[in-house]
């Protein structure tokens, strides 16, 4: 009996033990890769649902990882997508233009810290490759900005003579060549991303890779030109899809999967009044430029085998903004308070690391999209999305132009049948919720505008 009662008094710890899943034993400052391509729509992957486009490296790390259907990225514009992924914070707060070009007066500003700053504090080697876009003066690029290393062009690929002069490729900050030959770009990137992992593979590190491609003008490699059904699109995203599995190939033969959360994703979506060179963004509504679920929801993998479950689809809402958070509760870093960085300023993302685990959804919380100007278009909460204003490069006036609109997203992805005149406690809840963010984010300012 006494043994009886002893083993009964083992039972809540073994309950405990076993109640613990494999992904508890999870390694200490894992390594961080970001794989961000340029205009790549929500529809332009197999794994998401393109007919014709191969994309067999993307499918593997879909079915060893966890592929995400409600992913946004922070902005449907270059630049400001880059801002919010790099700070965890909307581009309304960066103080610079939506699309930052050649000429601009800012760029990033010495008082914001980036991913790479935090993770390099936190002991990570840090690189950034390929497209840049956050300023092109020494003080706006990545080596002021917490990475070791650079090698890229220093903004958008179609920023070219006669206009702009012809763009430099920088290794750190020293111009390397003029006007390179952009069908080697995304070979180039790759074999620098590769090059970093082994020179790294002993430490914790942090890469982060935006390809050139598949923005317009599209240069496929010579290996690709000419091969995908889907023309020079097709070739741009199949040479991308081989850049991904030539990365986590590196990974699984050093031993690194199991220590290197990978995330692939976009900045924006599919480019579509650039006709057959743009994207798709498959079931959902526009593309680039507008606040309609095609410019900013965007295909999301995240792989780490052994903790991040294989062969899952999440379908909670999640955005670059919260990739930050998560990566310094990764690399031990929490935030010093709830919502502010270590500069004092406003963190717009919060840590999805139990979405990853796959240990169910986050309390809802609103998602903001803001448009041309990093003017706020819309809001979306749980399944419902508010339009306050709406735009198109395309110059449509969907809806005759009428806001706001109110769509039910699990419904309706497609943004088809407004239900504000049915459901207006709804409309007057989240017209409320985005007065309230204006109202917050015109306080705080941006880095700039504080002098
Ligand atoms: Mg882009």
């Amino acid at each position: 009996m006494s043994r009886f009662r002893s083993l009964l008094s083992l039972l809540p710890l073994l309950a405990v033990a076993c109640a613990a899943p494999a992904t508890d034993r999870r390694p200490e400052r894992p390594n961080l890769v970001v794989l961000f391509a340029d205009d790549l729509g929500y529809g332009d992957l197999g794994c998401f649902g393109h007919p014709i486009i191969r994309t067999p490296n993307l499918d593997r790390m879909a079915a060893e990882g966890t592929r995400f259907t409600q992913f946004y990225s922070a902005s449907p514009a270059c630049t400001a997508s880059r801002y919010s992924l790099l700070t965890g914070r909307l581009a309304a707060r960066s103080g610079f233009a939506w699309v930052l070009v050649p000429s601009s007066p800012r760029g990033l500003h010495a008082a914001e810290r980036t991913l790479a700053d935090e993770l390099r504090e936190a002991g990570y080697a840090t690189a950034a490759v390929g497209k840049w876009h956050l300023g092109n003066r020494p003080e706006f690029l990545p080596l002021a900005h917490g990475f070791d290393e650079y090698l890229g062009l220093p903004y958008s690929n179609d920023m070219l003579p006669p206009r702009w002069p012809p763009i430099p490729p920088l290794e750190g900050d020293k111009e390397v060549e003029s006007g390179p030959d952009q069908s080697t770009l995304t070979r180039r990137y790759t074999e620098r991303a590769l090059s970093f992992i082994d020179r790294n593979r002993d430490r914790p590190f942090f890469l982060y890779l935006a390809y050139a491609m598949p923005h317009v003008p599209l240069h496929p490699g010579a290996a690709f030109a000419g091969r995908s059904p889907r023309g020079a699109y097709g070739d741009a995203v199949e040479e991308i899809d081989w850049s991904v599995g030539r990365i986590l190939d590196r990974l699984r033969r050093l031993g690194l999967a199991e220590r290197t959360l990978v995330l692939f994703t976009s900045d924006n979506g599919p480019w579509i009044i650039k006709g057959l060179d743009g994207g798709s963004a498959g079931l959902l509504r526009d593309g680039k430029g507008s606040t309609w679920e095609g410019g900013m929801r965007e295909p999301a993998i995240f792989w780490w085998p052994g903790t991040v479950p294989a062969g899952r689809v999440e379908r909670a809402v999640a955005s670059t903004l919260d990739l930050f958070p998560t990566a310094l509760e990764l690399a031990g870093r929490p935030l010093p308070e709830p919502g502010r960085g270590r500069n004092g300023a406003v963190l717009d993302g919060r840590s999805i690391l139990p979405l990853l685990l796959g240990r169910g959804a986050p309390e809802d919380r609103p998602f903001f999209y803001h448009g041309p100007g990093h003017v706020l278009h819309a809001v979306r909460l749980g399944r419902w999305k508010l339009h306050l204003k709406t735009s198109s490069q395309t110059g449509k006036e969907y809806f005759e132009g009428r806001v706001p609109l109110l769509f039910d997203l699990e419904r309706d992805p497609s943004e088809t049948r407004d239900l504000a005149a049915e459901e207006p406690e709804v409309v007057a809840r989240l017209t409320a919720l985005a007065a309230e963010h204006e109202r917050e984010v015109a306080e705080h300012g941006s880095f700039w505008d504080r002098g």
